[in-house]
Order: structure tokens, then sequence, then C-alpha cells
């Protein structure tokens, strides 16, 4: 019935226009021509990022650790921005070409060659680009009144780091992890989802005493590659790399990417610091406030270290799709399938009534479901090949179909996308057969 032709030739253009022939991802202000970097979500997309948070949420609350979490401002004040260090030294290095005025990062092409784009060797020399979006606070557009769309959400946590934990019951160790939108004015955006200039992080600061830090670092090393198994991907297209000395900020001990094989290379999916105390320190300082903590056994102050995980949703998200899509021929058709993960695919089961007069019936099952808060669709038109193809191409994992024998036996018809098996179950074990699936 089926045969597994694709293995994962997928392009880029593939997942950009199902993305926008199924509502996944659009362009944003298309209808004025687009505005380059930034992306507005449709149903399904919003759903699946819905889902990748959730699923991100749950691997950090396993229980061992505590994490608390906390949403904080957009508009970051400068002087967050100047102790972070981020207003003097947030920047990439730009180039223009002088003939055809295109912008590149320079560390992005080669210098000893001509233009990329019009063959001219004709370059500007290297500027510094503040990759921050700056605003005003205001009427009166001043330097005092400066104010910045957050790079990152981390800082937000290290400003918040002492309200929480005198508002809360935790203690040292614990994190402080937050999803939230930041913004960077990125030369030049690109590989859709994969570089973007409004885009969301999921960010995690674990506080703890220096001696730990080395441990935790390797435990949420650990962890984080968890994750990426347990919301399906392919771990052979995962890799970790360890940053070498020189590649480290001055203030950061340890780092390492965890990367995606995508189909324009290797990549950073994610970003694991171990960052000394650094930050913490320097909001101390520029605060004028001590942000240490009291150790009860040593009777002394000391200032916690940090390990941060960092990754994208949008990131993500394009990740899970270029690994999810699938092209194969069943019965001499090519489908399109995306092999999403069931907690992470944006409609859990398609309820497809055989026949339209069925369904009155097949209504019934898929309003009982969507009550109890499962992603469901219903879908009555077209022929049971075309649904299922339809479902297919969004990852829904199981079709559910209602038919003749139905009426009898109230049983139904469950049909993997996967291995295209089909099973007959009856009417009232359908909500455990997707609770099972969910938490596969
Ligand atoms: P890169 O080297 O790709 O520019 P970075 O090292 O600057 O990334 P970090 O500052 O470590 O990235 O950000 C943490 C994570 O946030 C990244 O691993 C990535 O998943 C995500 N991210 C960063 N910049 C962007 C962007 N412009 N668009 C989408 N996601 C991003």
């Amino acid at each position: 019935m089926s045969s597994d032709a694709n293995l994962n030739n997928v392009t880029l253009e593939q997942i950009v226009s199902l993305c926008k022939r199924r509502g996944f991802v659009y362009q944003s202000a298309e209808i004025y021509s687009g505005l380059n970097g930034v992306y507005d979500f449709g149903p399904l997309g919003t759903q699946l990022k819905q889902n990748i948070k959730n699923a991100w949420t749950k691997a950090l609350n396993t229980g061992e650790q505590d994490v608390v979490f906390m949403d904080g401002a957009i508009l970051g004040a400068q002087a967050v921005w100047q102790a972070s260090g981020h207003a003097d030294n947030f920047s990439d290095p730009l180039v223009d070409c002088q003939n055809c005025k295109k912008r590149f990062r320079a560390d992005d092409i080669n210098l000893e060659k001509p233009c990329p784009s019009c063959g001219i060797k004709k370059w500007t020399d290297i500027r510094q680009f503040k990759l921050m979006f700056e605003t005003n606070l205001g009427a009166v557009s001043d330097n005092a009144n400066i104010a910045y769309l957050r790079p990152e959400t981390a800082q937000s946590i290290f400003i918040n780091f002492k309200n929480v934990m005198s508002s809360t019951k935790v203690k040292i160790p614990f994190g402080i992890a937050q999803i939230g939108k930041a913004f960077r004015n990125e030369i030049t955006p690109k590989q859709f989802l994969f570089r973007m200039r409004e885009f969301e992080q999921m960010e995690m600061e674990f506080f703890c005493q220096e001696k730990d830090a080395n441990n935790f670092f390797e435990t949420w090393v650990e962890k984080r590659l968890n994750f990426y198994k347990k919301i399906g991907l392919d771990m052979s297209k995962i890799r970790t790399r360890v940053h070498e000395k020189d590649e480290l900020a001055h203030y950061s001990k340890n780092c390492t990417d965890v990367e995606y094989n995508f189909p324009f290379g290797w990549k950073e999916l994610e970003g694991i610091a171990y960052r000394g105390n650094f930050d913490l320190s320097q909001h101390s300082k520029f605060s004028g406030k001590d942000l240490s903590v009291f150790d009860d056994e040593t009777k002394e102050s000391y200032m916690p270290h940090v390990v941060e995980c960092s990754v994208g949703v949008d990131r993500l998200f394009l990740t899970i799709l270029f690994d999810a899509y699938t092209q194969d021929t069943v019965e001499g058709e090519t489908r399109v399938s995306l092999r999403l993960h069931p907690s992470i695919a944006p409609v859990t089961a398609a309820i497809l009534p055989l026949s339209k007069n069925l369904s009155e019936n097949s209504i019934k099952i898929y309003e009982n479901l969507k009550q109890k808060n499962f992603k469901v669709q219903h879908d009555e038109s077209g022929s049971i090949g075309k649904r299922y193809r339809r479902q297919d191409e969004i990852g829904t994992p199981v079709c559910i179909t209602y038919d003749f024998d139905s009426l009898n036996d109230n049983q139904v018809t469950i049909r993997d996308r996967d291995s295209l098996k089909q099973e007959r179950i009856s009417i009232d074990q359908i909500e455990n057969y997707l609770n099972n699936i969910l938490n596969k």
C-alpha cells in the first residue's frame, strides 16, 4: 500500500508553500507586498506553536529541579541594556556593495570576491550595525527617553531575580523560565523562520552555586537533548557543538549549541551556556542593588552562577516541519504528510463520516471530543481519499471514520497516518486511544 520513497529531500520552498497553503504561516503584510523578516501565524501555525510551547514547559517541570515561570515586558529600559552590554556590543559587522547597494553581514560573505548579487567587487568598509530596535517613550524624543525592544528575554529574568526569590518559596538551585517575543534588526533576515526580525524565544536561566554549575550545565545539555527526542525529532539530524574558547564571550565559561541538519547545513537550534555570574554582577553594579544571596550554611553572601538554555520557538517550528515533511506513494499517488509527534500536531484526530448521511452521528463524536479539549476537526467534504490526504498534509496522526456499520456495532475505523494501518475500535474507546498516543 505504501512505499517510503521520500526520505527527506525537502526544500525550503516546499515548506514555505505548505505553510501558506494550509494556514501555518503567512508573510506579514503580504497584501502590501510584505514586511521583510516578519511573519504572521495562521490557525494551524498558532496551534502548532502553542503545542511546542506546552511541550517545552512540560519538559522543564520534571520535578527534579524547581523551575518557575515569568512574563517580562517587551519594552526595556536603557539602563538594563547598558548593564548587559547589549547597548554597546550587540551588533553585527555590516558591509555594502557600492555598485548595487545590497547589504550583507560581513561574516556571511567572502570580501575577497565580487558581490554575489551584481558580480562587481566594490565593497564599503565594514561597519558595526546595531541589532537592537530603539524607540522613545512618551512625546519627547531625547536621550533620556530611549527604550529598546528586547533582543532576548533573558535580561528581564535577571533583573527580576531578587523579586522572584523574595516573593516565592524557591531556593537556590532553581530556574526561572520565560517564553516571549524578542526583536533583532537582522541585516539579512533569511531562510524563512530561521532568521527573523521579530521572533519568540523560550529561555530558562538556572541559578546555582559556582561549585555545582558544571554539573548542572551537563545535566541541562542532556535534558534538552531528551526533549528533542521526546517531541519526535530524528536524532541523527541533531548534534551538539561545543564552542571553542575563542568563540566564548569573555564571561562565558562553557557553551554548547544544539545543532540541526537543515537543508542549508548544520545550524544552531538552541544555545546552552554557562554564563558564570556575569549578568547578576553587572546588574548589581549598574543598579546599585545587591543581587547576591545569603547562604544559611556558610553565613556568607555569594553571587549565584547561571546556566542558560535558549531556543527560538519559530526556529524550532521550522525544524519540526523540516523533520516531519515526508513524501511517499500511496495507491499510485504521491502524498505529502507531516509525521508530527501527536503531542505537537495541531489536530490530533479528524472525524470523517463515510457519507454525508452519517454526519449527524459523526458530529456527536466530534462535539464530545472537542468538549473534552481534544484538538479535533470534522470533515465531510470530498472523497474519503481526498480527506485523508488533507489531514496527512497537516500532520493529523489519526483519522476516525464513521461508516454504515458504525450505526449497528458502535465502532469506528481508526487510520494511522504513518503506517496507514486501519483498526476498528468501539466509540467509547476513542478518548483512551487519543490519550495514549498523546502521551507516547
Ligand atoms: P545566530 O548565531 O543564529 O544569530 P545567536 O547565537 O545570536 O544565533 P542567541 O542569541 O543564542 O542566538 O539566541 C538564542 C536562540 O534564539 C537561538 O538559538 C535561536 O533558536 C533563536 N534566535 C536567535 N536569533 C533569531 C532570529 N533572528 N530568528 C529566529 N530565531 C532566532
